[in-house]
């Protein structure tokens, strides 16, 4: 059995010293510090306290995950933190921005709307074909479009997604931290018998809405089959379509993101429907790190594929020690080996070499992007309950 002289014996590591956890930390304590000290506006009392709170509760699961050298279920209170705050910000803000949640369909056609990711791969045929940008909406509370400000944006997104892959999926999404609170709810799965084409989804659901954005020259899929509108904002319903509209964002937040999820302890939005997830999986061959599966340690006992919330294990991948693409490097099945044999990894590595290193080096880089992207974000709904109570 390949050991690195921290693995006690099979499927048990040894928690690493409180000392050499601080110091792992430290980075990601004074990166906290970074981020947050631009937020902080004098005299805003509400908004100190949730800054504070945001990055102490950061680096605090980082250190957990220094500690006990397990990612996935410090990493879950995150992102389930990031999932529930985000529509507590967004809505407040967009309360205050216009009065309501239901945004015009021609303000949404024209960009005048907060930026979300989610349509960024419907724009590039549109934009490929006409030059133009059918819905990339504005960074900026309450303004026109900045392409400075998208063009930066991009290129983060950009860097960030070079590096880390479909990992965007687990430490940088805003959405689908509120699947994965429901699929962490109940103990045992009740649906337990997935048929494995809905894999599939989300790459139909990609190509059929990258055309159709190019046919009507809008964004189809905010316009229709976006779930999470039911929690952010949504087409001003002023008659029958706009109905129709609003009541698929209804049904589909309803069953994807809080029915299934809580039936099949699966992500469900995110691995059978989300075309920006199908799209990321493309850059997880470009990403320097992945999860491998070490055949050598490996029973095969399959408790990774059970464990996998976006079933991108399969015997036959198991097999060849390799995750699907679709994989968005939560760190659940590598928590849940009890052989060590699933492992982080560095592309160009031995397989099983030196799987902690890879995982801190991942977890700099993701933790990092964690605190730029979603640190603000539960700030900003900390802050926006506080200030009621404050
Ligand atoms: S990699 Fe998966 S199948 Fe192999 S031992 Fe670990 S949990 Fe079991
Ligand atoms: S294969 Fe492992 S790391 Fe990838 S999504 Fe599944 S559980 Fe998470």
């Amino acid at each position: 059995m390949a050991t690195n002289g921290r693995i006690l014996k099979s499927g048990q590591t040894a928690p690493r010293s409180i000392g050499r956890s601080i110091l792992l930390t430290l980075p990601i304590a004074l990166w906290s510090f970074l981020m947050f000290s631009h937020s902080l506006q004098p005299g805003n009392r509400s908004a100190l306290i949730a800054c504070v709170t945001t990055a102490v509760f950061l680096t605090a699961l980082f250190f957990m995950m220094m500690r006990t050298r397990s990612t996935y279920r410090w990493r879950r209170w995150f992102f389930v933190a990031l999932g529930v705050l985000f529509p507590v910000g967004f809505i407040h803000m967009v309360m205050v921005m216009r009065g309501t949640m239901g945004i015009p369909i021609e303000e949404m056609i024209a960009g005048r709307t907060p930026f979300c990711y989610l349509p960024i791969p419907l724009l590039i045929l549109p934009a490929a074909f006409t030059k133009a940008l059918v819905f990339p909406g504005s960074i900026l509370p309450g303004g026109g479009m900045s392409g400075g400000g998208m063009a930066a944006m991009a290129g983060v997104w950009l860097a960030i997604t070079l590096v880390v892959g479909k990992g965007w999926c687990s430490y940088a999404c805003f959405f689908g931290g509120i699947e994965e609170g429901m699929a962490s709810i109940p103990a045992r799965a009740k649906l337990r018998k997935i048929d494995p084409r809905w894999r599939y989804g989300p790459w139909a659901v990609l190509l059929v809405m990258v055309l159709l954005s190019l046919a009507l020259f809008e964004p189809a899929y905010c316009m229709w089959l976006c779930p999470f509108k039911a929690v952010s904002e949504y087409v001003a319903a002023r008659n029958t379509v706009g109905l129709v509209q609003n009541g698929i964002f209804v049904v589909l937040f309803a069953g994807l993101v809080i029915a299934l999820p809580l039936l099949t302890k699966k992500r469900t939005q995110c691995a059978f429907f989300c075309p920006f997830g199908a799209f990321q999986s493309i850059f997880n061959k470009t990403s320097v790190f992945d999860v491998k599966i070490d055949r050598t340690l490996c029973s095969p006992c399959v408790l990774c594929k059970t464990a996998c919330p976006t079933m991108s294990l399969t015997d036959e991948s198991i097999a060849l020690g390799e995750t699907l693409m679709s994989c968005m490097k939560c760190g659940a099945c590598v928590d849940a080996c009890p052989k060590n044999a699933a492992v982080w990894h560095i592309r160009g590595t031995e397989i099983g070499g030196n799987p902690e290193r890879a995982r801190l080096m991942f977890l700099y880089a993701a933790w990092g992007m964690a605190i730029m992207f979603g640190g603000s974000i539960i700030a900003q709904g900390l802050a926006t309950i506080l200030h009621v109570f404050v």
